[in-house]
């Protein structure tokens, strides 16, 4: 079976003004070039106060605009929440849900996890479903439970027929924000792990169609790496995605694997 080319997201957290945001989007198009291919399966996640400047500047640019979160409502009295129609109105395909910082720092549950991902897919929007165990967990042998609880309650009531508009990141928490990557055996073995989660959720074809993407710590010297492993379809990029040399380089490397 031919590999779709990987798909790269970068996540910019809580960073850049609008002016700043303007100044990545053109430094970034000036390194990367318009026709370059790769960015077909490029997806950039501004803060939602970026989004629309960004959907600007990346009309008619091989980019796709994605958000790092969104509310499980479509409307209603949420006061400062964000819904899947309003970011399909900015022009957003993707959405993050369940990301670490999420789940730590704002108490998302993997109910309220998949409450999200649910409205996602009803507003047309490609939810990328966060998960990754921590250190402790990890030490104390729980990868592999927390993994497929993570995994099977996100994507509670997703029918196998969606399985087109998922994609899962296998985001290891240590890894995260933390310039220690997984190696490559380790992303290795979660990789196959999910892999085998979702074959069993869903048989073999629409199993096989979820891009699982690695994010933690990724930089142009470890992509090359890692987007050869097995069941390793694309990364999601924080830090490395704030600087524009450094992420026109990364998208440099998935373009050539
Ligand atoms: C992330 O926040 O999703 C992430 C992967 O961050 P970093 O690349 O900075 O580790």
């Amino acid at each position: 079976m031919l590999r779709d080319p990987p798909l790269i997201v970068g996540n910019w957290k809580m960073h850049k003004t609008i002016s700043e945001a303007r100044a990545l989007i053109d430094a970034l198009v000036g390194l990367v070039g318009d026709n370059f291919e790769q960015g077909r399966f490029t997806v950039l996640a501004p803060p939602f106060t970026g989004l629309s400047t960004v959907a600007q500047a990346i009309t008619g640019q091989p980019y796709l605009l994605g958000a790092q979160n969104l509310h499980w409502e479509d409307r209603g009295a949420f006061t400062g929440e964000i819904s899947g129609p309003m970011l399909q109105d900015l022009g957003c395909r993707y959405v993050l849900v369940g990301h670490s910082e999420r789940r730590r720092y704002f108490g998302e549950s993997d109910s309220i996890v998949q409450k999200k991902a649910a409205a996602a897919l009803r507003n047309a929007l490609r939810p990328i479903l966060c998960i990754g165990e921590t250190w402790e967990q990890r030490q104390s042998g729980q990868m592999e439970p927390v993994l497929s609880v993570q995994l099977t309650q996100g994507l509670l009531g997703v029918d196998k027929h969606q399985a087109e508009n998922i994609v899962i990141a296998y985001e290891p928490v240590w890894a995260i924000g933390s310039g220690r990557a997984a190696t490559a055996d380790q992303a290795a073995e979660a990789h196959r792990y999910i892999r085998a989660q979702l074959l069993a959720l869903w048989g073999e074809d629409a199993g096989m169609q979820v891009p699982i993407l690695y994010g933690g710590s990724v930089t142009p010297d470890n992509i090359g790496e890692l987007l050869t492993i097995s069941d390793v379809d694309g990364a999601l990029v924080g830090g490395a995605c704030l600087d524009p040399v450094l992420f026109a380089k990364i998208l440099r490397v998935a373009a050539a694997v």
